[in-house]
């Protein structure tokens, strides 16, 4: 993982590994809640330390959840600013971050086709992972 020059606040640093040990998206309530032991129990400061993450392009918010996840972009040349979008299983909760580039011209193209300015795009999937669907074909036979 890649660090900003600007140093991140200890917060913020613990919220991200938090996420980072995680195997699956965390809501701000989980956070919260682990964060207790180390003396951090005030909601803004878990939501500040969020936003911060998320400006720097670390952490992702999946709406569909209402929980984050860190970025898992890591060879990524242009980090910040890319739209991230998700296959989330809902059955384990795990949540793995697509990237085809594809997708973004495809959206970039469409907008431009309905004449319609983007703003913010939020694209989830929801199913499930390789893992839980093989499961599940396991119970059926
Ligand atoms: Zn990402
Ligand atoms: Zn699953």
């Amino acid at each position: 993982m890649r660090t900003k020059s600007t140093e991140l606040s200890p917060h913020s640093k613990k919220v991200m590994e938090l996420l980072k040990q995680s195997s699956k998206p965390l809501t701000a309530y989980e956070i919260l809640d682990k964060l207790h032991k180390f003396g951090i129990k005030a909601p803004p400061t878990v939501y500040r330390a969020l936003d911060s993450l998320i400006e720097r392009g670390i952490v992702h918010r999946i709406e569909s959840l209402n929980a984050f996840v860190v970025c898992h972009d890591d060879h990524h040349g242009e980090h910040h600013d890319h739209n991230a979008r998700f296959a989330v299983c809902r059955s384990c909760g795990t949540a793995e971050e697509i990237h085809d580039h594809r997708l973004t011209a495809f959206i970039s193209e469409l907008g431009k086709k309905l004449k319609f300015h983007i703003e913010r795009e939020m694209l989830e999937l929801s199913g499930l992972c390789h893992a839980c669907d093989h499961k599940a074909q396991r119970k059926k036979a």
